[in-house]
């Protein structure tokens, strides 16, 4: 489908007067009405919940946001559940699943009162000894494997090889740890499993929900304890490159629920409430990178420089990920050139488009980064001295708002302690 910006080259110069470039700015609108549409999607389930995944987009004006469309947030640091706690956001509002959990990040979490997801069979021990077994607690599951979706009715396959990943533990730790957990006092159970991310098929998530609901049934009879909640996690993803199908939230939700009526109603499961924590699809679509082209080049091949790089944006370095750019003002010019659009670190891969086809680009034109309002900002770095951006959010009054200011050399600077070079710090 085609990709349009939500916001005008109009809309971008305004807010270039108040915050220079490069910034990423935020939809409110586009984010409110996705979070709507996910809630709706899951209302037949009674205690159905999103749970953001704070890692993909860590600013509390956001998360705000997400709160007051009754979300949660899913943590997996002692500074995510800082950043919680700051914003008011505490017990079970928060999901903690973290993975080589430091001692400290377990006490926070349970402190606050989260729920907390254990990602290992060991963590049972180690949770008993740094704070001790809260009443209700998760378990991550990983069926090891390769875990495949093929091409079914939305003709997308689905590939992810969970017997390579970290994270989770096998089934027969799952039913020990439950075990373990309730002699220790636990009294509800959730279950959580992570099998493949940016999925754009509507078969990924009632895929994993049937795994998890008999994984469920099998753990209820085998160790009789109460199973309160089946998370999600992650992984329903965006349509990034315009021909990339885009999930149909609706269908998605409808798929769960058949599922959930065939597995878990018959075992008189019905009250097993469902949770999610989404981060890239509940908000990288409704952010976007805007930078400034500031040099042109022409050697080998053509490239335009902007003011942005792999700094504020490293998807494209680090995973050769697509963005979508749009030259604004521009939408409906002949995309008649083919550039390579580069960041300015000393790094070949800071490379935000290869061989792109975009209309004739100038110096000054403002550059609209698709979707990267989730794992954008907050992968940020501060290779080659390179600060990190301001964050703005477009208000649905259509009015503009600095949520983060961008980074000085003073922040750079900050884990110095300059006493000893007395002249730098007299400047
Ligand atoms: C990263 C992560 C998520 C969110 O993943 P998305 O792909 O952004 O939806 C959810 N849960 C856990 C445990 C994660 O690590």
């Amino acid at each position: 489908m085609e990709k349009r910006p939500f916001i005008s080259l109009e809309q971008a110069q305004d807010i270039i007067q108040d915050i220079p470039t490069p910034f990423h700015v935020y939809d409110e609108k586009g984010i409110r009405e996705n979070a709507r549409a996910l809630k709706k999607a899951f209302s037949w389930n009674k205690g159905f919940k999103e749970y953001f995944a704070v890692k993909a987009t860590p600013n509390p004006y956001l998360m705000k946001i997400l709160q007051e469309e009754g979300c949660g947030m899913d943590c997996s640091s002692l500074t995510e559940l800082q950043l919680c706690e700051a914003c008011g956001i505490t017990g079970s509002e928060i999901m903690f699943s973290s993975n080589v959990t430091p001692v400290e990040d377990m006490q926070k979490a349970y402190e606050l009162g989260a729920n907390i997801n254990l990602d290992d069979y060991t963590h049972v021990e180690f949770i008993k000894k740094v704070c001790g077994v809260p009443k209700i607690i998760c378990c991550r599951y990983n069926p090891g494997g390769v875990f495949e979706l093929s091409a079914s009715e939305d003709g997308v396959q689905v590939m992810d090889t969970p017997g390579d990943s970290k994270y989770g533990m096998t089934k027969e730790q799952m039913v020990q740890a439950f075990l373990e957990l309730k002699e220790a006092g636990a009294e509800e159970f959730g279950i959580h499993a992570f099998l493949a991310s940016n999925t754009v098929s509507n078969a990924y998530y009632p895929e994993l929900a049937g795994i998890l609901f008999n994984l469920a049934v099998r753990l209820h009879q085998k160790t009789g304890v109460h199973i309160k909640f089946v998370n999600l996690s992650g992984g329903i993803g965006v349509d990034y490159r315009p021909e990339d199908p885009k999930n149909d939230i609706s269908i998605i939700g409808e798929g769960v629920r058949k599922k959930f009526e065939e597995i878990l109603v018959p075992q008189g499961m019905g009250d097993v409430e469902i949770y999610t924590e989404l981060g890239r699809y509940m908000l990288a679509p409704f952010g976007a990178l805007v930078t400034t082209a500031i040099h042109e080049k022409h050697i080998y091949k053509e490239y335009i420089g902007v003011d942005a790089c792999a700094a504020n944006l490293m998807r494209p370095a680090m995973y050769g990920s697509y963005h979508h750019i749009t030259v604004l003002g521009k939408e409906n010019a002949p995309c008649d050139h083919k550039y390579d659009v580069t960041g300015g670190l000393c790094e070949n891969n800071d490379k935000f488009a290869i061989d792109r086809m975009l209309p004739k680009i100038e110096i000054g034109d403002i550059i609209y980064i698709h979707d990267a309002g989730a794992h954008g900002f907050s992968m940020g770095y501060n290779y080659n001295g390179k600060l990190r951006s301001a964050e703005v959010l477009l208000c649905e009054d259509g009015s503009h708002k600095l949520i983060r200011r961008a980074e000085t050399p003073q922040d750079y600077f900050a884990t110095f302690d300059f006493s000893e070079f007395k002249s730098l710090t007299e400047q």
